[in-house]
């Protein structure tokens, strides 16, 4: 950056990148979860969101939570939910290398775990 002594930024990568993280980390997100995938919601957000550039001095921490207006977070929320539907439909890379959330793995412990609990008490 030509300009030494602030720094210039779009307060919205912050706010969408947070906001995807949440979403990706929620226990029922039905679609891939990889880092590709991730990128590609917060890409395809930040491109249906108007920038909102702000300056700071350098080395000054900026306080994010008085920029975000509780708008600005709806907003913020809708993209990203409209991202992770286009993304999901087609992401870049195969289905193949999809990586879900494991929650099928639980849902098979679950129920060997049921099954188990089973044995036991038919054993007594
Ligand atoms: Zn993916």
């Amino acid at each position: 950056m030509l300009i030494e002594k602030y720094h210039i930024f779009n307060v919205l990568e912050h706010l969408v990148e947070d906001i995807t993280n949440e979403m990706f980390s929620m226990p029922n997100v039905d679609m891939c979860v990889c880092d590709r995938c991730r990128a590609d919601v917060i890409a395809l957000a930040l491109n249906h969101l108007n920038p909102k550039y702000v300056v700071t001095e350098k080395g000054r921490i900026f306080s994010e939570l008085e920029t975000y207006t509780f708008q600005m977070r709806a907003e913020v929320l809708t993209e990203v939910l409209k991202a992770m539907e286009k993304v999901k439909r087609k992401p870049s890379h195969s289905l193949e290398e999809s990586l879900y959330k494991e929650v099928n793995v639980d849902l098979d412990k679950l129920e060997k775990h049921f099954k188990d609990v089973q044995k036991k008490n038919n054993q007594k």
